[in-house]
């Protein structure tokens, strides 16, 4: 008993601070309180292994050509393990590099066949999700899962949300495809989320997902600190990686969360999306779905 009063102070107490960030200070990570560095931290709700305070797991979408060039040798000399929810047309394109990804421990996830998103985005107009049913959408999970494994001879147990958009349909036909995700997947990732997800709480088929794309380190860190605080775990996903431009996980950003992460007294668990759910779903109190 007294452990879900704890879960829900806790889960109150996030909300207010995102709504808070959201109305006070636009752009990521900003008007959120952080805690002075390695002052004494209240009890959590979910113990982390090896007392760490937090997880984060980094992901990236879309198999972008500078995740290969750039992103994975930066995490590589690091040896922190990412997710990479990939494109088939562009991870057939890189093949080599992707094998490579997968045999240095990174985990490679299902992001559809075809990217479909809402057709208000001129882009996946002939591919809208409003013109989906939940039979076609199974039947390109499980065909982007196939291609997959003939290509890299793993099955992914993660899926990344096109758009982070979850539904088929349209208004009272609308259906949402959570649960063709929840039946083959051990998590699913968002989108643009407003906040880290809850261990003790979340539904692993639709984590809170926050944009890492052109985050500065003071932003990144701001995240950071927020999670920590709470003892929660933070889901970043980001697309292109290099200096700057359009969505673009900054290099210099990236590099200082690895020299910051390092330092076991940061308290912080980085790791795939596939092992932090892994390890939620089966340490957990509250009753899991898997
Ligand atoms: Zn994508």
């Amino acid at each position: 008993m007294k452990t879900i009063l704890v879960v829900v102070a806790v889960s109150v107490s996030v909300v207010g601070l995102s709504s808070c960030a959201r109305v006070q200070v636009p752009g990521p990570g900003a008007g959120v309180e952080a805690p002075l560095p390695h002052e004494p931290l209240p009890p959590l709700a979910f113990v982390w292994p090896e007392d760490r305070r937090a997880a984060v797991s980094l992901s990236f979408d879309d198999a972008r050509a500078s995740q290969a060039d750039i992103g994975i040798p930066l995490l590589d000399s690091y040896g922190i393990k990412a997710t990479f929810y990939v494109s088939l047309p562009a991870l057939r394109a890189k093949l080599p590099a992707w094998q490579a990804a997968l045999a240095a421990g990174h985990e490679i996830g299902n992001h559809s066949v075809r990217h479909p998103c809402t057709g208000n985005f001129p882009f996946s107009r002939e591919k809208a999700l409003e013109d989906y049913t939940l039979d076609q959408m199974a039947t390109e999970l499980d065909q982007a899962n196939a291609e997959i494994e003939k290509l890299l001879g793993v099955r992914p147990v993660t899926f990344a949300y096109p758009c982070g958009q979850k539904f088929v349909g349209r208004g009272v036909e609308a259906r949402s495809y959570v649960p063709l995700v929840a039946s083959r997947f051990l998590a699913g990732r968002g989108w643009r989320d407003e906040a880290p997800t809850d261990p003790a709480f979340c539904d692993l088929a639709q984590l809170m997902t926050m944009e890492l794309d052109g985050l500065t380190w003071d932003q990144l860190k701001a995240l950071i600190d927020q999670t920590v605080q709470h003892g929660f775990w933070l889901v970043l996903c980001g697309h292109n990686v290099g200096e700057s431009g359009r969505q673009a996980v900054r290099t210099d950003t990236l590099r200082a969360f690895c020299e910051y992460v390092r330092d076991p007294r940061n308290g912080l668990w980085v790791d795939t999306v596939a092992t932090v759910a892994r390890y939620v779903a089966e340490h957990r109190t509250f009753p899991a779905r898997r």
